[in-house]
């Protein structure tokens, strides 16, 4: 069985190439464009890269088309993107700008291309379906709560890769075995079964913290959308709701022109004014810029923030784990958030922490009762796995 997960940006598209034949999980092709304007024109491409690399004959070798999906109205886990899903995705489009508009634009070029081919989405709000509904709930009116104003968490995918994963290398397979099966398991819990406690550190081009117990999470940093929480490249991050009516009135602005920028000129990018990559920002602070650091400072800062709020609701932490492009690859900012945490059990061993890039590795001390640890995150991997077991059930 060949699966095409498809991870579509407003950009760009990339693409990865799974195959579970005789219990195979492999990948065998991965690709992707950048400044995508044209997407029917793009997937054809994508799928003549396949054609050519001998990976598939024609388009009807594929069993289905996956899509690692943001968020919908009343949806998540893992559906078929039927015309009823992808309009409950456009009733989120402009809480996912980034997102949403890109998806139902692909994931329809996708369906007109193959017709006959079941186009599957998997939610990244479906990692916190169990998370308590006082950990969901912003303090608004019922009715705005009803409307979607709530704390949905994103980057589920990535967490929950994390959440396997780590369970498997702290020799936890009861863990990982719960975390695999999480989103046809409809009555997990958190509380229930072997205590295992892990805060997962998404930190690339945009950021989240997860706290999971059990293979479940807990919560997150992303609110309702994914311009919430740590500061992201380019998007805001957390930031005061009354800030918005008081900024549009004092500039003028309308509520596009703010989101606008809120989405596009802020984070990391609008704090330092140098780059939205951390590595420029990095160069500019070794060179005395002080915007730059203040962006990276701000970004530590936060991240603290919210592992200490997840080391709390834990009650401890058995593993921290930092993964995705900054996670993976940045270890002057990996110690600077580990820093002056051996009295919450957080030992960084520098030297292995200065060592170790983007591969599977435990970067504390010997003696350190939290592991902290890198695990690269494979999106794509929990995206196909779902898909095949969608296509199993039906
Ligand atoms: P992601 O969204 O996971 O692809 O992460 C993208 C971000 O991670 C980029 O904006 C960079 O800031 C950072 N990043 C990616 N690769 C590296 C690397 N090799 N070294 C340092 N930072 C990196």
């Amino acid at each position: 069985m060949k699966i095409l997960v498809s991870n579509i940006g407003s950009t760009s598209l990339k693409y990865r190439l799974f195959d579970f034949s005789d219990g195979k999980s492999g990948v065998l092709a991965k690709g992707g464009f950048e400044r995508v304007t044209d997407y029917a024109a793009t997937i054809e491409e994508c799928l003549t890269q396949l054609k050519d690399g001998g990976h598939i004959e024609s388009e009807n070798d594929l069993a289905a088309v996956g899509f690692k999906t943001v968020m919908a109205k009343d949806i998540s886990g893992c559906v078929e993107a039927t015309d009823d899903v992808l309009e409950a995705m456009e009733f989120y489009s402009s809480v996912a700008p980034a997102h949403n508009p890109a998806y139902i634009a692909g994931i329809r070029q996708f369906r007109a291309k193959m017709p006959d081919k079941p186009m599957v989405a998997l939610f990244e709000t479906a990692f916190y379906q169990h998370t308590s509904t006082a950990a969901q709930r912003y303090a608004v009116p019922q009715e705005w709560y009803d409307l979607g104003v709530r704390r949905w968490g994103f980057h589920g995918a990535s967490h929950k890769f994390i959440a396997e994963r780590s369970a498997e290398l702290l020799g936890r397979d009861d863990v990982a075995e719960r975390a695999r099966n999480l989103y046809v398991n409809a009555g997990a819990s958190p509380v229930d079964g072997p205590d295992l406690r892990v805060i997962s550190c998404h930190m690339g081009g945009s950021s989240s913290i997860t706290g999971i117990r059990n293979g479940v999470a807990i919560g997150t940093s992303m609110g309702m959308s994914p311009q919430s929480g740590l500061p992201h490249n380019n998007r805001v991050g957390d930031l005061d709701s009354h800030a918005l009516p008081f900024i549009m009135r004092k500039l003028g602005i309308t509520a596009d022109e703010a989101q606008e920028t809120m989405c596009k000129q802020s984070g990391l990018q609008g704090v330092s004014g140098v780059s939205n990559d951390i590595r420029d920002i990095a160069e500019a602070a070794e060179q005395g810029n002080e915007r730059a650091k203040l962006a990276l400072e701000l970004f530590v800062h936060q991240a603290r923030h919210w592992i200490g709020a997840f080391h709390f609701d834990l009650n401890g932490a058995d593993a921290l784990v930092f993964t995705a492009g900054i996670g993976e690859n940045r270890s002057p900012l990996r110690e600077s958030i580990c820093a002056n945490l051996e009295n919450v059990g957080i030992k960084l061993d520098a030297e292995k922490n200065n060592n170790i890039r983007a591969e599977e590795a435990v970067i504390s001390t010997d003696d350190s009762p939290v592991k902290v640890m890198i695990i690269p995150t494979n999106e794509e991997l929990v995206v196909a796995r779902e898909v095949k077991r969608f296509l199993d059930n039906r």
